[in-house]
């Protein structure tokens, strides 16, 4: 890689892992007042033990939490570390969006898919709902970018071809559920699958749906989940779908040319 596009991708990186963060940050904030039942976007961050509306140094993503050792500055209540951990996903997904594709047009298509599934992952995990405007938007998005970057009927076709894979799902769902007499994957899953069809093809998308169930495996044993407790699956689905749109590319090439 020549010099000036290391730079301008260092440069790219660092702004994006910066908007990231603060974008991680207002989402958490406003999932979290969402889910509490508040206004989501007016009055002033406080904190939720004491009430003491937060400063400036209270607010800067990532280092304000780790600056007070996930505490609060006036009271000493713990803070949830959701809070980084949103932050955290904001930065590293965008930055990872960032070193997959360059400063191209395209990128933005990209950084608002990264930015919609965070927030959607947050619903997902707070009151385990996707939001139907969310999934909306995901579809808005694409389509705005397929005029945009002037894409041909082959984008549509992919698109068509990997409605199959959440098709098939819903069919195997479907009979579980009749087998087993209780819910197995949740609507908003599966919507969420038909939502990433936009976007991936149905080989990425196979494989973000394996990542997703490994992700949510190693997290339900780390997190020593018992047997039939259910686990949101949005936010692992969300992560591998952004881990195979990076990292993928290899893996399928690999795994494809077995056969
Ligand atoms: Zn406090």
């Amino acid at each position: 890689m020549p010099a000036d596009e290391i730079i301008i991708t260092v440069y790219l990186c660092i702004w994006l892992g910066i908007f990231g963060a603060v974008w991680g940050s207002f989402a958490d904030c406003a999932v979290s007042r969402w889910a509490a039942g508040e206004r989501m976007f007016t009055g002033r961050s406080k904190c939720a033990s004491c009430g003491h509306v937060l400063s400036v140094p209270d607010l800067i993503p990532v280092f304000s939490w780790l600056f007070r050792r996930g505490k609060c500055g006036y009271c000493g209540e713990k803070i949830p570390a959701d809070c980084l951990a949103a932050e955290l996903a904001g930065a590293l997904g965008l930055v990872c969006l960032g070193l997959r594709f360059g400063a191209v047009p395209a990128l933005g298509q990209w950084l608002v898919w990264g930015a919609l599934l965070l927030c959607l992952s947050l619903t997902d995990g707070a009151k385990r709902i996707i939001p139907d405007g969310l999934l909306l938007a995901l579809a808005v998005n694409r389509m705005i970018w397929f005029f945009v970057l002037k894409e041909d009927f082959d984008a549509v076709l992919n698109a068509l071809k990997a409605c199959f894979v959440p098709l098939a799902l819903l069919g195997l769902v479907l009979l579980a559920e009749r087998l087993l007499g209780r819910e197995v994957m949740g609507g908003g899953d599966l919507k969420l699958l038909f939502a990433l069809a936009l976007y991936l093809s149905w080989a990425q998308l196979l494989l973000a749906l394996l990542a997703g169930c490994v992700l949510g495996l190693l997290w339900a044993v780390s997190a020593g989940r018992k047997r039939g407790e259910a686990l949101p699956f949005g936010p692992f689905l969300a992560a591998g779908a952004v881990l195979t749109v990076c990292f993928g590319d290899p893996v399928l090439r690999w795994y494809l040319g077995l056969f």
